[in-house]
């Protein structure tokens, strides 16, 4: 495996240059220090393939040094070949234990230190493989998760995503007397958009009503598209005279948008508002219906405005 750096720690100055020469010829890019500090210093800044470590060094021993590599994330990685005393059990077992990958007993042999090199290096780039395939696999199962929740047109929540986090926010409120509003929004003779722009114009409005809904409520909210051109908003710690408010902003805001695909035409919508605490209201699914209903109240009062439920 040329091209790759071998971090050779050692203080015996003729045996180092042995080592060093040796591996260079083998192709090796080597970094030589003498002393555990330097080693340290230079696995933690260099880009460092391969360690050989000498045991006994002037100021930190092998063992306290493998040791010290293989607790700091940055350097974990990091294969270690130990050099020891020939024929020391002491000295391999506490190398090993100290993490070492691998040791070599002193005085070795050029063949078989290109061995275990060798040897030490495909065993890390196995690993850094799998770790990369592992990352890409987790990558993507964030992706397909994400889709899963997400409607295709607007990128905002879909229903099934929504049901969830809405059963969950109303259990909540109901447990602690918190206050939740919930919002139904339907643009207003949506079929005429489609009938007389067309069904991409009719996309575009889609996904321009979702942007207007995100940018007029806080990051606490949930945003979904309820189905076809219906959307829905969970406004968590509002209470149902406050809720008003947020209404009237996106109301106002589509009313003045200006729409490219509907050379002038405007575009209104019409609000359903129900909250809880309310006592006729004690679960999700009530929640959405009053919601729902007030929305149709908005809707027969001549649409492009807001309801509360009573
Ligand atoms: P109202 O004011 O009473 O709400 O009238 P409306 O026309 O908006 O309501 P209606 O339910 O009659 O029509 C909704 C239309 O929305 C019918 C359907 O074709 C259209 N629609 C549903 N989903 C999509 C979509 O994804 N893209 C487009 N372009 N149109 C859609
Ligand atoms: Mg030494
Ligand atoms: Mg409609
Ligand atoms: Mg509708």
């Amino acid at each position: 495996m040329p091209e790759a750096t071998i971090l050779l720690v050692e203080d015996n100055k003729a045996q180092a240059k042995k080592v060093k020469d040796f591996l260079k010829r083998q192709g090796y890019e080597v970094i030589w220090v003498e002393n555990g500090t330097s080693a340290i210093k230079t696995a933690k800044t260099e880009s460092v393939d391969l360690i050989l470590l000498d045991l006994v060094l002037p100021d930190l021993s092998g063992t306290e040094i493998c040791r010290w590599l293989k607790s700091n994330s940055d350097t974990r990685g990091i294969p270690i070949i130990m050099l020891t005393a020939k024929g020391s059990v002491t000295d391999k077992v506490t190398g090993l234990e100290a993490g070492a990958d691998d040791y070599l007993p002193k005085p070795y042999s050029e063949v078989e230190l290109n061995a275990r090199i060798y040897a030490c290096l495909r065993t890390k780039a196995l690993q850094d493989e799998l770790r990369e395939k592992n990352r890409q696999l987790e990558e993507l199962l964030a992706k397909v998760e994400l889709l899963a929740i997400t409607d295709p047109l607007t990128g905002l929540y879909n229903r099934r995503h929504f049901e969830n986090v809405l059963a969950k926010e109303v259990r909540r409120a109901v447990r602690y007397g918190s206050s939740l509003a919930c919002m139904m929004i339907d643009i207003d003779h949506f079929k005429k958009i489609n009938d007389e722009y067309g069904h991409h114009a009719g996309d575009q409005v889609l996904k321009n009503v979702a942007q207007i809904l995100e940018d007029n409520v806080r990051g606490i909210d949930t945003v979904a598209r309820w189905g076809g051109e219906e959307f829905i908003i969970i406004l968590p710690h509002i209470k149902k005279e406050d809720a008003m408010q947020p209404a009237a902003r996106i109301k106002e805001a589509v009313a003045q948008h200006t729409f490219p695909e509907l050379s002038g035409k405007k575009v209104t919508v019409s609000i359903g508002i129900a909250s809880v605490p309310d006592p006729s209201i004690d679960n999700e699914e009530k929640l959405i219906n009053a919601a729902d209903f007030a929305m149709y109240e908005a809707k027969n009062k001549g649409r492009n405005r807001i309801e509360i439920a009573r």
